[in-house]
């Protein structure tokens, strides 16, 4: 059974909206699936009265938060996407979204280009305005010459439009999730650029704040960085998870359920819902 518990949808910055999505995972041969777009779950309203038996679809959301400083996603799965508490954390969220948007384009008109705001906001749309659409932006401009250049120069770790102070702290966010009958993930851990201490450090709050899993097989990543994973999986005692973190079909380095089983002697996530 293929496993696919991170795929963000057209909601977000995917490029597929629910529906489409829901049948490109089908076709890619995966068993259960999760959306988990940015700090919203309005995917999962799109597709009210449309669901599928296959693939499995289980409620879930990739929501931003920060700590120590940096910013660190942490995925919920299996969440009642109606429970209260839950909403009202991504309400906030979204206000934070949309702050944090007004206060990139204004540090990004201090760079020298003109005020970019309105023109992203069109792009965005009805989705989670996020850095990938700035990024669109800055490539329609000519400002950079492709995506990944834009977040080299403007909005990745460390520039101008790496504004990540808004967002609620890790155990609040942890909190909704649990509100919400959830399980809590962490995204994607060999994304952030941590020392193994650091890594430890995070975990080590993760957990105490009741954060229960981890994403040990993420997307493309290499056998050893899975292994290293699946240690601190062992170690902190939290259950594993798999993803492909797809956005796109452009993006042929990701597909949905792209990506080998969990290594043994791991305890599956899937198996606490
Ligand atoms: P945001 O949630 O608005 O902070 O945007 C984060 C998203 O930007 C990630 O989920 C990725 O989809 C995308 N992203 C982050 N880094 C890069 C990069 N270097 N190149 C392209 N996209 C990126
Ligand atoms: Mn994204
Ligand atoms: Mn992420
Ligand atoms: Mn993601």
């Amino acid at each position: 059974m293929i496993h696919d518990l991170h795929i963000h949808s057209s909601a977000s910055d995917g490029s597929l909206d629910p529906v489409r999505l829901v049948e490109h995972v089908r076709e890619h041969g995966v068993d259960v699936m999760s959306i988990t777009d940015h700090d919203t779950v309005d995917a999962y309203r799109q597709l009210e009265g449309k669901l599928s038996i296959r693939p499995v679809l289980v409620p879930g959301v990739e929501l931003s938060t920060t700590w120590m400083g940096r910013g660190i996603h942490i995925v919920g799965l299996n969440i009642d996407i109606d429970n209260q508490v839950l909403q009202r954390g991504i309400a906030a969220q979204a206000e934070s979204r949309n702050q944090r948007a007004r206060l990139i384009a204004d540090r990004l008109a201090r760079t020298g280009i003109a005020h970019p705001l309105t023109a992203v906001r069109a792009l965005a749309g009805d989705s989670a305005i996020g850095r990938p659409h700035f990024a669109r932006h800055l490539v329609d401009i000519g400002a950079a010459r492709n995506l990944r250049a834009a977040f080299r120069k403007y909005l990745g770790a460390g520039k101008p439009g790496d504004v990540h102070t808004l967002w609620a702290d890790m155990p609040e966010v942890i909190s909704w999730i649990k509100a919400g009958g959830g399980i809590a993930v962490l995204a994607h851990p060999a994304k952030y650029g941590m020392t193994g201490v650091k890594l430890r450090a995070l975990l080590q709050d993760f957990s105490d704040a009741g954060g229960s899993g981890i994403e040990v097989v993420c997307g493309r990543q290499d056998d050893a960085t899975t292994r290293r994973i699946a240690a601190l999986a062992r170690d902190f005692e939290l259950a594993a998870s798999s993803g492909s973190d797809f956005h796109s079909p452009e993006q042929h380095w990701t597909r949905p359920g792209g990506f080998p089983p969990l290594p043994d002697g791991l305890e599956p996530v899937w198996n606490r819902w």
